[in-house]
């Protein structure tokens, strides 16, 4: 995947990770499996679910448990570390931290998901806003449909179904 450039950040995901654990009303430990699974997601920009995650670390021989995958996601996106990506019937996460905003193409077929800048889409987003006093906290835009490689695998059976 093309991966946009990043953005300049002040603290490293983990130094902003073990801040949001440790200024909660209740102080909570910054555990190893914990460590692992932000050095391993910040390691490389993507679009993962919770099971791919799962099955990519454990692959990758670290031992994580389900439940702390799927806690410590949750804590990630509270965190301002990750951002949740509802496609219906999978969730997705990706970096929030240090990356540019962006917006998704989501091909049904292969599951890939093409990000794409485009100023304009921002300025009209703001417009929007600013008409109806709405305070933007952030919005997530994805176009549905079928990428460049699945669509001509498609329409080039649609035409050998014809011949
Ligand atoms: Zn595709
Ligand atoms: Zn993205």
């Amino acid at each position: 995947m093309n991966a946009l450039p990043s953005v300049e950040v002040s603290q490293s995901p983990e130094e902003k990770f073990r801040e949001y654990l440790t200024s909660r009303p209740r102080a909570q430990r910054y555990t190893s499996q914990q460590r692992d699974m932000v050095q391993y997601i910040f390691s490389k920009h993507n679009h993962f679910d919770a099971d791919e995650l799962i099955d990519e670390m454990k692959g990758k021989g670290f031992r994580v448990s389900r439940a702390t995958v799927y806690r410590t996601l949750n804590k990630l996106v509270d965190a301002g570390l990750l951002r949740r990506i509802n496609l219906g019937e999978r969730t997705v996460f990706e970096h929030d931290y240090g990356y540019a905003q962006h917006d998704h193409l989501y091909c049904e077929q292969c599951s890939s998901m093409i990000e794409f800048q485009d100023p304009q889409l921002e300025k009209l987003i703001q417009d929007v806003c600013a008409q109806q006093s709405f305070h933007n906290l952030g919005h997530t835009f994805i176009i549905r449909g079928l990428c460049a490689t699945c669509h001509r695998a498609r329409t080039t059976k649609r035409r050998l179904d014809l011949v």
